[in-house]
């Protein structure tokens, strides 16, 4: 866990200022990365039961907006948010679950993967999402219940 201070740090950093549901969505997804909206706003209102569904909605498009937070969306999945940003890190997800993990960037820089054809554009990102089972659900269907 990070200090508090350390958190508040980062919103001054952004110039945002230091406000009490920013800093409970700021610690429940610090607590768990890739974590969707209803379970940050569960999170949230376990810390803070004054807090709103709008007002967390709102933290989370200004710490996104603000670069502190990323938004990740894989296909078929509700939106996840998670801090760690920058990196241009990748992640895999269970097709059966919808568990997510990180996974560094291949070469460890944007766009990761050179396009075999760039139709003149100029590329800076290559998104990738690697898609797969998980360790429980491999185990599950392992034993013949799919
Ligand atoms: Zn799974
Ligand atoms: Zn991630």
């Amino acid at each position: 866990m990070p200090e508090t201070s350390d958190l508040e740090g980062m919103l001054r950093e952004a110039s945002l200022y230091v406000t009490r549901p920013r800093m409970a969505v700021l610690t429940a997804v610090h607590a768990h990365p890739h974590t969707d909206t209803n379970s940050i706003i569960e999170l949230v209102r376990e810390q803070d039961g004054g807090v709103s569904r709008q007002a967390v909605y709102d933290v989370l498009h200004a710490l996104c907006g603000a670069g502190l937070m990323r938004r990740i969306q894989p296909r078929g999945s509700v939106a996840r948010y998670e801090l760690r940003v920058g990196d241009n890190h990748h992640h895999v997800v269970c097709r059966s679950c919808g568990a997510t993990a990180d996974v560094d960037c291949a070469v460890g820089a944007a766009p990761c993967l050179t396009a075999v054809h760039d139709h003149g554009f100029e590329i800076d990102e290559a998104e990738v999402v690697y898609w797969g089972l998980c360790p429980d659900c491999k185990s599950s269907s392992g034993k013949g219940s799919l």
